[in-house]
């Protein structure tokens, strides 16, 4: 018998974080990885071969797909036109329809209406004027956004009065053609939320508790989960994820962001790929969202998705704070991505797990003295009191 190894060899198009994160899941199972990504110093890189090239070659991602047995993403802003090039090589989850509405904030909010999943208002803005007209719609507050390529904040503009229409114009006008732009109406919310869900191969489902996040700068900073949140919340957004993934016919974990306003769910965006928002379950559920996927792209039987107690993720962005001190706090779990600090970079993130959320919360004041979560962590503590 050949002392070779035989598993699976799963194709990674972006290597960053997610892809680590997805390798170091999948090598225990036996599988192989290889990442795909434009930069040299791209941190999956670390753990399992990189392959360097940009996403819109196609020809390298094809030479990239010779002896995998099939791909996936860390990164979604890949162009469709070449998704559906490597898919004549190898089967690639999710697919180039899933992707194409993700990367799209008009084609995806339109999706989002079309299944009865509430969105913000929005309008698609062509030009100057139509910002105008935008404005007349849908009033101030308002955001303008670029529909392609925008993440983490990134690409938006807060209109506060219809006299900021020029600043917004001068900042966001020249992506008018390129990216696209779209004006949504601005959201008072209560809390933000996100549902991350799998669907496998078979179309078996399943969703791990509701997460709620909180962000700086429009970078996630805190993730909680189970979120308290009302059953019917619960249930809501839980049906707004299946209905999404049946539609797309959806293979892989995605998450659906939501807003919360008055007991109501309004979605602002999907993502076709694992999430921030669901770090928590490698320590915090009973299948973690990087495992699932690769049993979900692998067309194998899906883990449970249920939460081992109470479980805190917090991002550390531009750079990492002291491992000994924070590692100090009972139920701590340390991630460092092994990127160089840069200012809005996000480098690693910890999660704080305990069985019951008076003592997460505890454990959450010890860790927020070691960190700089500090407001944002009286606000977790007050969820985790029962307090919103
Ligand atoms: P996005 O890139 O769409 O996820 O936006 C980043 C962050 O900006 C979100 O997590 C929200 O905090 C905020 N945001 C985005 N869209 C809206 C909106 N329509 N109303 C209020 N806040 C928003």
């Amino acid at each position: 018998m050949s002392a070779a190894a035989s598993g699976p060899v799963i194709g990674i198009l972006g290597g960053g974080q997610l892809a680590r994160m997805m390798a170091l899941a999948g090598l225990p199972m036996g599988l192989r990885f290889r990442v795909f990504d434009p930069h040299p110093d791209a941190c999956a890189g670390e753990v399992v071969p990189l392959t360097l090239g940009r996403f819109d070659d196609a020809v390298a991602l094809e030479r990239f797909a010779d002896g995998l047995s099939l791909a996936t993403f860390d990164f979604e802003n890949v162009p469709a036109d070449s998704v559906r090039a490597l898919n004549a090589c190898v089967p690639v989850h999710p697919g180039s329809a899933a992707l194409a509405t993700a990367q799209d904030r008009l084609v995806e909010k339109t999706c989002f209406n079309a299944l009865g999943i509430p969105t913000p208002g929005f309008v698609a803005v062509a030009d100057r004027a139509g910002l105008d007209t935008a404005l007349a719609v849908l009033g101030a507050p308002a955001i303008l956004k670029t529909r392609r390529f925008g993440y983490d904040g990134k690409g938006q503009f807060r209109i506060r009065s219809a006299g900021d229409a020029d600043a917004a114009w001068a900042a966001l006008g020249a992506q008018a053609t390129t990216a696209g732009l779209i004006l949504e109406a601005f959201v008072p919310f209560q809390r933000e939320l996100s549902a991350v869900a799998v669907r496998g191969r078979d179309g078996s489902f399943s969703s791990w508790p509701v997460t709620q996040n909180w962000h700086v700068d429009g970078v996630l900073s805190i993730s909680l989960a189970p979120a308290r949140v009302a059953r019917e919340v619960e249930q809501q957004a839980i049906a707004h994820v299946r209905a999404l993934a049946e539609h797309l016919d959806y293979v892989g974990v995605f998450a659906l962001e939501l807003f919360e306003v008055d007991g109501r769910l309004l979605a602002n965006e999907m993502a076709p790929r694992v999430h921030n928002s669901g770090h928590w379950t490698i320590e915090g559920a009973e299948t973690s969202q990087f495992e699932n996927h690769l049993r979900a792209v692998l067309g194998w039987p899906l883990g449970s998705t249920a939460a081992r107690g109470h479980a805190c993720m917090l991002n550390f962005v531009g750079a990492m704070p002291d491992v000994r001190a924070l590692l100090q706090v009972p139920g701590a779990h340390w991630h460092d991505y092994g990127k160089a600090a840069r200012t809005g970079r996000k480098v690693g993130h910890a999660t704080l797990r305990a069985d019951d959320p008076a003592l997460l919360a505890e454990r959450l004041e010890r860790a927020a003295s070691v960190l700089g979560h500090g407001v944002q962590v009286t606000r977790v503590v007050a969820q985790l009191h029962g307090n919103p």
